[in-house]
């Protein structure tokens, strides 16, 4: 895991609802056929049912970081249909995804709730990798700034200062996710990729990293990568193919830091 300090060019996917056993085990065998470039952390957050799984098909010395797509705060009890954070590490999770916009659109995700996984995957010495995004009707209206500045900060509410700094933050503006999303540009991510690594200096000095997410293609990859405060990028339908995930890291490593 590298140093909060570091600025790796960080570029994952979270596969969602999709993927069985083999499909994990296809794309981890295609994905090992690519060494991945110095200076870029890759990370693949597979479904619960298949990260124990990706876990075992890696080598030791892998460089690919896992994660789950949601755990619950508590550390263990009823709640039906719920992982906690110890068994999402225990299955292979480093990062822990919090908040996505459709947990919080379909499954009740409140900036409360994320504000406790939060502080329950630093406990479990888990990396948050925190989503947060504006809808479109917030956009609108010119309310994007107050609205992902008060999601950042209630997220970060139940963190100490040192704690901060182990976070990662997503920006996926909602109406820029999913096959319905429209791409965002430079100019309309700029802004709030600055105005996040504003919150979290205030609160900390520094992040382990802010990402961009929402429709991130291999068209729009390199451009994006070239907005101020921004550490990565957080990919869903592109890079669900391993063909994709590897194009995407081919042509982000000449981008990244060293
Ligand atoms: C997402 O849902 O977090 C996401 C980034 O999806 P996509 O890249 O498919 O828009």
């Amino acid at each position: 895991m590298p140093s909060p300090k570091s600025r790796r060019l960080w570029i994952g996917t979270s596969w969602k609802m999709n993927k069985t056993l083999a499909e994990a085990d296809s794309f981890v065998d295609k994905l090992l056929t690519f060494p991945i470039p110095r200076g870029v952390q890759a990370f693949v957050l597979p479904a619960h049912t298949a990260l124990a799984r990706v876990r075992d098909r890696l080598p030791p010395d892998s460089h690919l970081l896992l994660g789950a797509q949601n755990a619950h705060w508590a550390g263990e009890g009823s709640w039906t249909g719920e992982i906690s954070m110890r068994m999402a590490k225990d299955a292979g999770a480093t990062l822990i995804e919090i908040g996505h916009s459709e947990r919080r659109e379909h499954f009740g995700e409140t900036d409360r709730t994320v504000a406790l996984k939060a502080a329950a995957a630093v406990a479990h010495g888990l990396v948050p990798l925190i989503c947060v995004g504006e809808p479109s009707v917030v956009r609108d209206v010119g309310g994007t700034d107050d609205f992902v500045r008060v999601q950042v900060e209630i997220a970060l509410s139940e963190l100490a200062p040192a704690e901060i700094e182990q976070v990662i933050i997503a920006y996926e503006p909602t109406w820029a996710i999913g096959d319905r999303g429209i791409p965002a540009t430079v100019d309309q991510i700029a802004p709030v990729m600055a105005l996040i690594n504003d919150v979290i200096t205030t609160a900390c000095g520094s992040s382990r990293a802010v990402l961009y997410g929402g429709s991130v293609d291999t068209k729009n990859a390199a451009e994006l990568l070239t907005t101020p405060n921004t550490d990565g990028l957080f990919v869903g339908r592109a890079a669900w193919e391993p063909s994709g995930f590897i194009e995407l890291l081919k042509l982000c490593a000449p981008l990244a830091g060293t």
